[in-house]
């Protein structure tokens, strides 16, 4: 390839202008042109799309959000839709594209490879739901948000010997409740990898209490359920209602870590060195600190699998 283009998609996540930063100025060094996509597949289909230099990306490692900005685009799902973008990439002789974010933007990126641009996904999103990849880019800060969040709560929890609930993103992944969970001794971590009884965690936070625990914190996985009904649940079943923060959209905001800014200028100079070799309908991550290149095919249509280890040492630890 001689010219490649980056976007952003789907929901953003803090560590996706790293990853720009990184596609942008891993193509300059190496001699192609870069052009930067608006607002993810509705930039392309709206044929906005800019040449970069080493100036566009300036000053943005450090800044959460993308300066791509980012979209969710109908119209891309649609056959006519693919063919304009494709057709717009190429009038200016694009020939390869890194698309950073989740599963959804990498079945966008599998159709246009299907046309003949040669694509990379780089994994961009804080639930860390995407498989062959340890880590997404975000997830570590999101997870950091959270540890604070909780840290914060346990302060004043503490004072007043009361049981917080902590719902947190994640979509239908358990990975942010697992990992802040585990982070910051919550008692209890409620996933949709793993069933509960509601009955038995208000029995063990009554009897925990009873023991002389001056604090009680379940931290909730939105993809279990909502906040507000667990905790009339968990009222029904002890006579202690649990306070209920959800934090919401904070978790995406904010400088990335240095793990997240460190994981995103990895994988962006990967996607354009794996570009430069001719290959496509690839996405980016790793593994065991290795960099890896897995079909897209292979990546949307496997499920990430669950830290059950993880899982079970939090329990262990969370007495
Ligand atoms: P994420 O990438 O975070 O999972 P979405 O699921 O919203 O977010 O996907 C982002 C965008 O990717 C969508 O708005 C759409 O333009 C494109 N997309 C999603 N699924 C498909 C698909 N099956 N075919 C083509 N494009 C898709």
């Amino acid at each position: 390839v001689k010219s490649i283009a980056v976007l952003t998609s789907g929901g953003d996540s803090q560590g996706m202008n790293a990853a720009v930063r990184a596609v942008v100025r891993s193509a300059l060094f190496n001699g192609l042109e870069v052009y930067g996509v608006q607002k993810g597949y509705t930039g392309l289909i709206n044929d906005d799309i800019r040449k970069m230099d080493l100036r566009s990306v300036g000053d943005i490692l450090h800044r959460g959000g993308t300066i791509l900005q980012t979209a969710r685009c109908l119209e891309f799902k649609t056959e006519e839709g693919q063919k304009i973008a494709a057709e717009n990439l190429q009038k200016r002789g694009i020939d390869g594209l890194v698309v950073i974010g989740g599963d959804g933007s990498y079945k966008g990126a599998q159709k246009l490879s299907k046309l003949g641009i040669k694509t990379m996904g780089l994994p961009g999103t804080i639930d860390n739901d995407i498989p062959f990849t340890d880590f997404t880019i975000g997830f570590d800060t999101a997870v950091s948000i959270v540890v604070d969040a909780i840290n914060k709560l346990r302060d004043t929890m503490t004072s007043h010997q009361r049981a917080s609930l902590v719902e947190v993103m994640g979509r239908s992944s358990g990975d942010i409740a697992l990992y802040a969970g585990l982070a910051s001794g919550a008692e209890t971590i409620l996933v949709p990898e793993i069933p509960f009884d509601l009955e038995k965690v208000a029995a063990r936070m009554e009897n925990n209490f009873a023991h002389g625990k001056r604090h009680s914190i379940i931290v909730l996985a939105e993809g279990v359920g909502k906040g507000e009904d667990f905790c009339k649940i968990i009222s029904e079943h002890c006579g202690m209602e649990p306070r209920v923060t959800v934090l919401g959209h904070i978790q995406r905001g904010g400088t990335p870590t240095h793990n997240d800014r460190i994981l995103a200028s990895r994988l962006g100079d990967f996607a354009v060195s794996q570009l430069m070799a001719g290959d496509s309908g690839k996405a980016c991550g790793i593994i065991k600190n290795e960099l890896v290149a897995t079909d897209i095919d292979t990546v949307v249509s496997t499920k990430k699998e669950f830290n059950h280890d993880l899982f079970e040492l939090a329990l262990r630890l969370s007495k």
